[in-house]
Order: structure tokens, then sequence, then C-alpha cells
């Protein structure tokens, strides 16, 4: 969700504060919705959701902190860019890129094994590995075909129940 330096020149293009609503499900579940105006692989734009996972891992109360920080600075002021560094700039996919592979060879990773296309493929990668459906995969990426299948990478462990899965499937009926 960040923009590269050309759509910089085009501020109708960069996710501002207002393509944000929060809400509240029936059932009591925190959510976000982002209004995503264009992207590589829909450039029509879509509609993301995301909920409150209610775990320390969760990207609905990452945002939440970091809307109040920015609204703390006063920083809508400043921008009306929804995601923009700590000196009121926005958030560049060159710099987002630049800024993760600093953090991962900090962390003794090799940053050349990531790119800022990483996310999405670790996140399809992580809902397939999760039994998650094609279908709730495609809405979770914003992917508009079966594109994001390529992407997922399949894990040893993974790999190794396919024997298991193809014996049953494959078991003769009264065998
Ligand atoms: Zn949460």
């Amino acid at each position: 969700m960040t923009v590269d330096s050309i759509s910089i020149k085009n501020p109708a293009k960069i996710l501002s504060v207002h393509d944000m609503q929060t809400s509240v499900t029936p059932n009591g579940i925190k959510y976000l919705t982002l209004r995503i105006k264009s992207s590589k692989t829909c450039p029509s734009g879509f509609t993301c959701t995301i909920g409150c996972s209610g775990t320390h891992v969760c990207a609905y109360c990452s945002v939440m902190y970091y809307m109040h920080t920015r609204q703390q600075r006063n920083m809508y002021i400043t921008n009306p860019a929804l995601f923009v560094t700590s000196s009121g700039h926005i958030l560049t996919h060159e710099l987002f890129v630049s800024r993760t592979r600093s953090l991962l060879t900090g962390l003794g990773y090799d940053p050349k094994e990531y790119s800022g296309h990483s996310y999405r493929v670790g996140c399809a990668s992580t809902a397939g590995a999760n039994q998650f459906k094609d279908w709730e995969i495609q809405l979770l990426g914003g992917w508009r075909s079966d594109t994001f299948k390529r992407y997922i990478r399949q894990t040893q462990i993974h790999a190794v129940s396919f024997a298991a899965r193809l014996a049953i499937k494959g078991r003769m009926p009264g065998s």
C-alpha cells in the first residue's frame, strides 16, 4: 500500500486518509476498509477489508496505533497521504523496500532475497498453507485472476502431505 515515486506526481492515485473507514461487525469485530484506487493487478481499484485478528500480530491494530500517533503529531495538516514517514513525507515503494531490507540485514537475513512483492507472495503462501480457499486468497490480495497461484510457495511440510492426501483420494471404493 505504498506508492511509487512516479505516482507522487499524481495525487489522485495516492491512498489518502479519506480512503480508509473503520467500523464494527454486528458480532463486535473491529475492521477497516481501504479503497485502493488502482493497483498493478487491478487497475480499476478494489476495496480491501482488514479485520482485527485479536492476536499480537494484527494489521488493524497496527494501523489504528499508527493513526493515533499520526493524529498526535498533527500530520493530517501537513500531508493527506495515508502512509507518511515520521518526517511527514509520503511513504514510497522505494523507501518501504529500502527500510525493509535494512531491517532484514540487521536481523541477519540476505536482503537480496526480498522485494516489495515479497509481502504479497508471503501473504498468499501463508494463506495457502492455512487452507484458505482460492477465492479467499484472491479477495485477500485483490487479485482479479488466479495468477496468485504461481506465487504460493510450497513448503516442504505441505509437499510431504501430498502422498497421504492422494492415497485417501485415490482409494478405490470398497478397498
Ligand atoms: Zn487487532
